[in-house]
């Protein structure tokens, strides 16, 4: 048995030993449900028992109160690897999203990886990121630890997700939100149409544009745009000088979004125009889509294999049609990194439901937990001893 084997078969060994601690935190979190950046119980039981099996703790990074750096080194200088924890719930359907175990699984590869860590170089963290379900001040934390250049000090990040099946690397779609006010003159509607200025039709023309920008998206690209008008007078016998629309733009491609984003800016603009009444546009991004890193994706992929998860072809999930957004793309716009998914859940369960939290503490969902924590850690201690597959994942980010 080679080193990295050995490695590798403490990292099953530890976590199998830990499953009942991980399993009583994803119940505890599954029992107090909390919303994005008011995880405080999720955040002071993860970083005890994370400081507890010897990590050192930094809590609150960025500002953000629910946030935290759990770091283990190992015997001497190397790179830092990372897995991600997430905490937050969703109103109404708890941990509908299935966040409970994205940190149990996080805090049981960490575990895991530090008990090897007196015979490696460098360092293992637990990053804990709050509010990925974009709710208060903390929303999209690891955009905002992303662009304070966190990431840039890491070498590699993992991570993992549950769904109702299992893959390794999926796209995910950048997201850019807009909103455009609308302004005009109010007038009585019978009396005297001739002296209004309508910002309704104005916002009405503006989302029939951005539908005809549909025509011509580019078909790999993913584009997708959907909106909405929030304000459009307050009687309908008055001439509105008001109107607000919102819309959110989506891509797999980071250039072409911020080009399809400009698009729809001028949708606004030049309805405004047509119409006479002013209009003031707020671009947003909000998430980054995911940079594929097929070699860490490779070796994600590889260990979860190993473990006998039935996962897909790992070039499967890459060429899958992205669904949604996430705030993990904007890591991977920094550094090498590989996402994963477990399947807790019977095929069509939707997501953000009743039924996935459920899942979640059934014995398939727990026992695929212990999988993901297995191959997230046996991930991390690979990184770290096999150089070459960071060197791989860095060549590779910096080519693409
Ligand atoms: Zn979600
Ligand atoms: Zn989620």
């Amino acid at each position: 048995m080679s080193e990295l084997e050995k490695f590798k078969e403490s990292v099953k060994r530890m976590v199998d030993e830990k499953r009942p601690l991980l399993v009583e935190i994803a119940r505890y979190l599954y029992e107090n449900p909390e919303l994005g950046s008011e995880e405080y119980k999720a955040f002071e039981r993860l970083t005890k028992v994370l400081e507890e099996h010897g990590f050192n703790v930094e809590r609150g990074v960025y500002g953000m109160p629910t946030a935290f750096v759990a770091s283990f080194k190992g015997k001497g200088k190397g790179p830092r690897v990372a897995v991600l924890a997430e905490y937050d719930a969703l109103p109404g359907v708890g941990h509908g999203c299935g966040h409970d175990l994205i940190a149990a699984s996080a805090v049981g590869a960490g575990i895991a990886a530090s008990r090897v860590m007196k015979e490696l170089s460098g360092e293992v963290l637990v990053v804990g990121t709050p509010a990925e379900e974009g709710h208060g001040p903390s929303a999209g934390a690891k955009v905002i630890m992303a662009d304070h250049g966190f990431f840039d000090d890491v070498d590699g990040v993992v991570m993992l997700h549950p769904a109702n099946s299992w893959g390794v690397g999926g796209q995910s779609l950048g997201i850019h939100q807009l909103e455009m006010v609308f302004k005009g003159q109010t007038s009585h509607a019978a009396a005297s149409p001739d002296r209004g200025r309508n910002a309704l039709n104005a916002a009405t023309l503006c989302y029939m544009a951005t539908h005809m920008l549909r025509q011509e998206a580019r078909r790999d690209a993913n584009l997708v745009i959907h909106g909405i008008i929030t304000e459009g007078g307050l009687a309908s016998n008055i001439i509105p000088d008001r109107a607000v629309c919102q819309f959110g733009v989506r891509s797999s491609d980071e250039k072409y979004l911020v080009e399809m984003v400009d698009k729809v800016g001028r949708c606004a603009e030049g309805a405004a125009h047509a119409l006479g009444v002013e209009v003031e546009v707020t671009k947003r991004k909000l998430y980054s889509s995911n940079k594929l890193n097929i070699p860490m994706i490779k070796a994600l992929w590889q260990n979860y294999k190993d473990l006998g998860a039935p996962v897909k072809d790992w070039q499967e999930s890459t060429k899958a049609i992205p669904m949604a957004s996430t705030d993990f793309g904007d890591v991977s716009q920094k550094t090498p990194v590989a996402g994963s998914y477990i399947g807790i859940a019977p095929e069509g369960t939707p997501g953000h439901s009743r039924q996935l939290a459920d899942a979640s503490m059934t014995k398939e969902g727990l026992d695929a937990m212990v999988v993901g924590a297995k191959a997230l850690g046996m991930t991390l201690v690979e990184l770290l001893a096999r150089p070459e597959t960071l060197k791989e994942a860095r060549e590779y980010f910096n080519s693409h």
